[in-house]
C-alpha cells in the first residue's frame, strides 16, 4: 500500500471504531451506501429513465437487509449535466457485511446481445419444440458435439436462454426457484427486469461460450489455471450476491415513481 492509502485505511478504522463506541449500530442500518453500478443512457439506449434523466445510479447498503439477507438497493435516475462539484477524491468505504457487497471499481464496455426466456418462461408448445432434438439438427445447431447433447432443452439454456453476467433488461435467471414474477406495490403490474447484478459473468463449462470474444481466450484458460493474474475472469468485479447468484433489480414499467424491488435468484 502507499502511504496515502495506508493513512485512508487508519482513517477508515479509527472512524469504524467512534461509530461503534458512540452507539450500537441502529435498527435502520444508516451506514454509507456503496456505489455499484453508474449506466448513461448513451451508452446504453435500452435504458427507460424518467423526464430528462439520462444516468442512472445503483447504490446499495453493505449489509444483509430482511428478508432474504441481501443489500438494500437504491436507485438514483439523474441528469449527468448537473451532477457537478464531483470530489476528487470519494471517501473509501469501510463498512461491508461481506467482502462480495464492495464492487472492485470497473469501466464498462457494454454490448447488445440477443437472449431468449430461460425454459422455466416457455410455453407448453415452445418448451417441446426446444426439446426436439432433430429440430436443432435441421437447424445446423452443433448439438451433437455439445455436453449437452443428450438434453436439447439444457443446450437451449446454457447457449441461448438468459445471458449470465451484468446486464440491463433481458429474461430472469431462474434457478433458485421457479419463475417469481414481481409485481409493484403501488399500480399491481407486473414488473420489468431493470438490472442484473451477478456473481459471475458466465458460468465454466459450456457457458464460457457467453464471454466477450476479447475475453474468450481467457475465460478458456481459466478452466486449467483457475485464476488469471490473480483475478478470475469471469469475475471482474468480485462481487458475489447470495451464494454465488443474482441479484435482479425490478422497476414499474408504469411509472418510475413507483419503489422498485429485488430478488435473488
Ligand atoms: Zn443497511
Ligand atoms: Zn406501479
Amino acid at each position: 500500500m502507499t502511504p496515502e492509502e495506508e493513512a485512508i485505511k487508519e482513517r477508515n478504522a479509527a472512524r469504524l471504531t467512534e461509530r461503534l463506541d458512540a452507539d450500537p449500530p441502529p435498527a435502520d442500518c444508516p451506514v454509507p451506501m456503496l456505489p455499484v453500478a453508474q449506466l448513461y443512457l448513451r451508452d446504453i439506449p435500452l435504458l427507460q429513465p424518467p423526464g430528462q434523466a439520462d444516468l442512472l445510479q445503483v447504490l446499495w447498503c453493505p449489509y444483509d437487509h430482511d428478508p432474504h439477507h441481501k443489500p438494500a438497493t437504491a436507485l438514483f435516475w439523474r441528469s449527468a449535466a448537473e451532477v457537478v462539484d464531483i470530489l476528487a477524491t470519494p471517501p473509501e468505504p469501510y463498512e461491508v457485511n461481506d467482502d462480495g457487497y464492495l464492487p472492485e471499481p470497473c469501466v464498462l464496455a457494454p454490448e447488445a446481445i440477443t437472449e431468449y426466456p430461460n425454459s422455466l418462461d416457455l410455453s407448453p408448445q415452445m418448451l417441446l419444440m426446444v426439446q426436439d432434438w432433430s429440430r436443432w439438427q435441421a437447424a445446423g445447431a452443433d448439438v451433437d458435439s455439445s455436453e449437452h447433447a443428450d438434453c436439447p432443452r439444457d443446450f437451449y439454456d446454457v447457449h441461448l436462454a438468459d445471458a449470465p453476467g451484468w446486464k440491463v433488461g433481458g429474461w430472469p435467471p431462474w434457478g433458485r426457484t421457479d419463475p417469481n414474477p414481481r409485481y409493484c406495490t403501488v399500480c399491481d403490474v407486473q414488473m420489468v427486469p431493470l438490472l442484473t447484478i451477478a456473481s459471475y459473468e458466465w458460468d465454466g463449462g459450456e457457458g464460457r461460450s457467453w464471454a466477450p470474444h476479447e475475453e474468450q481466450a481467457a475465460a478458456y484458460a481459466a478452466n486449467t489455471t483457475g485464476h488469471c493474474c490473480g483475478q478470475d475472469p469471469s469475475q471482474p468485479t468480485k462481487v458475489e450476491v447470495g451464494s454465488t447468484d443474482n441479484m435482479q433489480i425490478y422497476v414499474c414499467p408504469a411509472s418510475p415513481g413507483h419503489p422498485h424491488t429485488d430478488l435473488i435468484q
